[in-house]
């Protein structure tokens, strides 16, 4: 499924040697293009009349239609003679002539062929006139010519665009160009965070001239994938648990295959950044730097900075861990996922992940699972890192040490969090819990989990 959205642009285009463009020098350029594209489109629309003039007399003839091959041959730069098929053929015969870059010159060739052929009957019964291409063209751009950026610090997407072929680019002196998205909304928002995260593609769009608003817009084309968003088994659970050693560790119940994504890359960046605070926080105490004087907020500065980076490196950490998260699910067919709800339960007072964001996980998982059509389910956690996944024993020495679960019932052994994601894999099993608890007897009983689990 492919739809379309509108983007304001803000241009952002430097020169080859990175001084800024003016916005008269790009729209001159931009509108030289648009020409070009008229002129493009118009002698398409002559070549395939010709053509078809072609045929029709050959079949008046002949009885029957000429092989394009045959009679569309054209003579290389080398002087040999190459035949080609209508489309190719025009392409060989203007491509010399363009600054227009050659995917989207294809594109737009591709694009006024097929109209030509879409209209020719109506144009025969004389229910519309031969197409004649307006100045004002829109300017086809491949998808491979569109280039998607995010700058984190200043919350802002970029577009790039590749518009020119060689000649082009010595002749403006320009060979991308840049602009500056305009977000109105948090559905465009949604998108372009969708697109460049890679859940949805991006296809071959558009960019538009707007004289009443006298700007530039890009129609941007994304599509799903139809054949990614599969029916998944409803009943078939993942079970989600978050924690200090693994942040993230999924399992389907009685499943051995499992995802487990390491927390090394958190306690490495954790190291590097509190050494840089320390650091600062001693510069910003002595005022060593010039920022004396300057009140709290200023010396603080860099500080926040650090602050800033912390908040990014958990959003693009979370991003790909939801990410790895829900192909797996589709992988393994699972229509659920089951997570904690964390409410009131403190998961780390262990300190390194002491300001990581576990509900951050949580909703950027929940984001990506909604739009592939995977339920998430939110399950009491009480207990699930205590009881056996094998024989249902609840018991405190069960989970001995921080990676170790040892069953005292059946003695089963195997990683903490495996274990506890196979809990979280079955269906209520807050409730099972609740019910496997009132069973026991009351010295087995265990206490209230602790916060560390
Ligand atoms: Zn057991």
């Amino acid at each position: 499924m492919t739809k379309v959205v509108k983007l304001a642009l803000i241009s952002n285009v430097t020169d080859k040697d990175g001084n800024k463009v003016e916005y008269n020098e790009l729209n001159r350029c931009l509108w030289d293009l648009q020409k070009e594209t008229r002129d493009l489109k118009n002698a398409v629309v002559r070549e395939c009349w010709e053509w078809y003039g072609f045929t029709n007399d050959y079949y008046k003839l002949n009885e029957e239609y000429p092989n394009e091959r045959d009679y569309l041959k054209k003579a290389k730069s080398d002087g040999t003679i190459k035949d080609y098929a209508l489309d190719g053929f025009i392409y060989a015969k203007y491509s010399k002539k363009y600054n227009l870059h050659s995917g989207n010159y294809s594109q737009t060739l591709r694009d006024a062929c097929g109209s030509f052929k879409n209209n020719l009957k109506e144009i025969l019964r004389g229910d519309k006139s031969i197409l004649s291409y307006r100045a004002d063209q829109p300017l086809d751009i491949k998808k491979t010519c569109i280039g998607l950026e995010y700058d984190k610090d200043t919350n802002t997407y970029y577009v790039t665009l590749v518009l020119l072929n060689k000649n082009g680019v010595k002749h403006y002196n320009i060979s991308d160009f840049r602009f500056k998205i305009t977000v109105k909304d948090n559905s465009t928002r949604t998108i372009l965070e969708r697109c460049f995260d890679g859940v949805y593609g991006i296809s071959a769009s558009k960019l538009i001239w707007n004289r009443k608003k006298s700007q530039w817009f890009l129609n941007l084309c994304y599509s799903f994938d139809k054949v990614e968003v599969k029916e998944l088994d409803k009943k078939k659970i993942l079970g989600v648990n978050l924690g200090v050693y693994y942040p993230l560790y999924a399992s389907i119940s009685g499943e051995k295959d499992r995802l487990a994504i390491s927390g090394d890359e958190i306690i490495e960046f954790r190291k590097r950044i509190e050494a840089r605070r320390t650091a600062l926080k001693k510069q910003a105490a002595v005022c060593g730097d010039g920022r004396i004087g300057h009140g709290y907020k200023t010396r603080m500065k860099p500080l926040q900075n650090v602050s800033d980076k912390i908040a990014n490196f958990r959003d693009t950490f979370n991003h790909k861990a939801s990410k790895k998260l829900i192909d797996f699910a589709i992988k393994n067919d699972c229509g659920i996922i089951q997570l904690e709800n964390l409410k009131g339960v403190t998961k780390n007072s262990e300190g390194f992940l002491k300001n990581w964001s576990f509900y951050d996980l949580q909703s950027k998982i929940e984001n990506k699972a909604k739009e592939r059509g995977i339920k998430v389910v939110y399950i009491e956690p009480a207990y699930t890192s205590l009881r056996c996944s094998k024989c249902g024993c609840i018991h405190k020495d069960n989970h001995p040490t921080r990676e170790q679960f040892i069953c005292q019932e059946c003695g089963y052994r195997v990683l903490h969090d495996y274990n506890a994601s196979q809990n979280i894999a079955v269906k209520d099993i807050d409730k099972i819990i609740k019910a496997e608890l009132e069973k026991t007897e009351p010295e087995k009983k265990t206490e209230e989990e602790k916060p560390e689990k």
